[in-house]
């Protein structure tokens, strides 16, 4: 529409937008469809359904399956029309500390692939480029084509720039300044969007977990380290650095123990999978009996089997970690007032031994008109979240899919 001045175009633009989502969402929800029912539906006229329709069928988006049983007014039976959710696929690639999780989707979120390797050792660029020929092998595998990836999530375990697709830090990986994005996009020949690992785990658990898609969720993301996804009507918030819900490096007064990020008494220091060992042997050095006072070197999991076979100095360990949890739970509900907080990252398994003093200390510190309704809960994706939040950021970054599969 050059010819029509910018406003005009715009508003046309943004209607002819609307009707094509519209008539989109109504194909895979309500499909198999005929072009008569969906104007029925969208009180949209006849001409305009059909010019939608056929610029979908051209697109792959939407396919005719044939005539559906007579039509009740006896005339020719309709041509019914079905979502084509394989005319698009999405890769979501979660890069754990140990393992690297390959998922892709197809324009309905459904999975059709995945493959899983040990995260590969090399340096940055290398093993992104191996990412990336698993992503491809995939796909293949599958008997698909790479040419109809649309879009690709990526996410990593440490402080990720969104807006430049950057992972600025990753103790565990032992990357800095890495343009993950940059590498996977030449790769892969599709958009690629970069998250941490909370904000991920946010979105998953929101459409397909504990979240219930309340839309306003918060996620504290405990393991090696701490950070939350915080999500506002769904979506992700990354402030103007693309860094935002870094709650694990806001400092705690009194704590003195450095931290991975350069800092000293950062809060994942005393709220985190580590920090639980370091109770442990704070508590064993002050005299304390525990069973794990026999064993050289001990985890996270060690101390919680200890806890649930009635190890005390273990739970009073646990127990700490989680009021300090509870703590940053209150900063934001104080700060974001969420639906819901959820607790995901490997701790959210140690389940009540933590989430009771966690709730605990939510219960005093938050502001009781933001705590009103709020419910505290634990992951029910587990070690899923990750790898399914890359693969629902792919679609929720491409505009049209979003609308299709995040409609409420
Ligand atoms: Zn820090």
């Amino acid at each position: 529409m050059r010819s029509e001045e910018p406003r005009r175009g715009a508003d046309h633009n943004v209607m002819r937008e609307v009707n094509r989502s519209l008539v989109l969402a109504l194909v895979k929800e309500g499909g198999p469809v005929s072009r008569a029912s969906i104007a029925r539906s969208t009180t949209l006229a006849k001409p305009t359904v059909s010019a939608i329709v056929d610029e979908l069928i051209a697109e792959g988006l939407v396919r005719e399956i044939g005539p559906g049983s007579t039509a009740v007014s006896g005339g020719r039976p309709p041509i019914l029309l079905e979502f084509n959710a394989r005319s698009q696929l999405v890769a979501g690639v979660h890069i754990g500390a140990r393992r690297t999780t390959i998922a892709i989707g197809d324009a309905a979120g459904e999975e059709v692939a995945r493959r899983e390797l040990p995260t590969p050792r090399d340096d940055p660029g290398e093993a992104l480029r191996l990412v990336a020929t698993e992503v491809r092998a995939a796909i293949a595998a599958a008997g698909l084509e790479t040419a109809r990836l649309a879009a690709v999530g990526a996410v990593l375990p440490g402080l990720t720039d969104f807006h430049t697709g950057v992972c600025l830090l990753a103790p565990n990986l032992g990357w800095r300044d890495v343009p993950v994005r940059e590498t996977l996009a030449a790769e892969l020949d599709a958009p690629v969007y970069v998250h941490n690992a909370g904000q991920a785990a946010a979105v998953a658990e929101n459409l397909e977990g504990a979240g219930d898609r309340a839309g306003d969720l918060a996620l504290l993301y405990a393991g090696t380290g701490l950070s939350a996804g915080i999500l506002s009507d769904g979506r992700v918030f990354h402030g103007v650095g693309g860094t935002a819900g870094e709650i694990g490096h806001n400092a705690v007064p009194g704590n003195d123990e450095p931290c991975n990020c350069g800092k000293v008494g950062c809060l994942e220091t005393v709220a985190s999978g580590p920090a639980i060992v370091r109770a442990v042997h704070r508590a064993l050095a002050a005299g304390g009996t525990s069973s794990l006072a026999v064993q050289d070197s001990f985890d996270a999991r060690d101390v919680t089997a200890a806890a649930r076979a009635g190890d005390r100095l273990a739970a009073a360990a646990i127990a700490d970690v989680g009021a300090r949890l509870g703590l940053a739970a209150s900063w934001l509900i104080n700060a974001y007032n969420p639906a819901l907080v959820v607790v995901g990252g490997g701790l959210a398994a140690i389940g009540d031994l933590l989430l009771d003093p966690l709730r605990a200390a939510v219960a005093r510190h938050a502001l009781a008109p933001a705590l009103r309704g709020v419910e505290i809960r634990a992951s029910v994706l587990g070690p899923d979240a990750e790898v399914r939040g890359a693969v629902l950021l792919a679609l929720q970054h491409s505009e049209t899919y979003y609308r299709v599969v995040f409609r409420a």
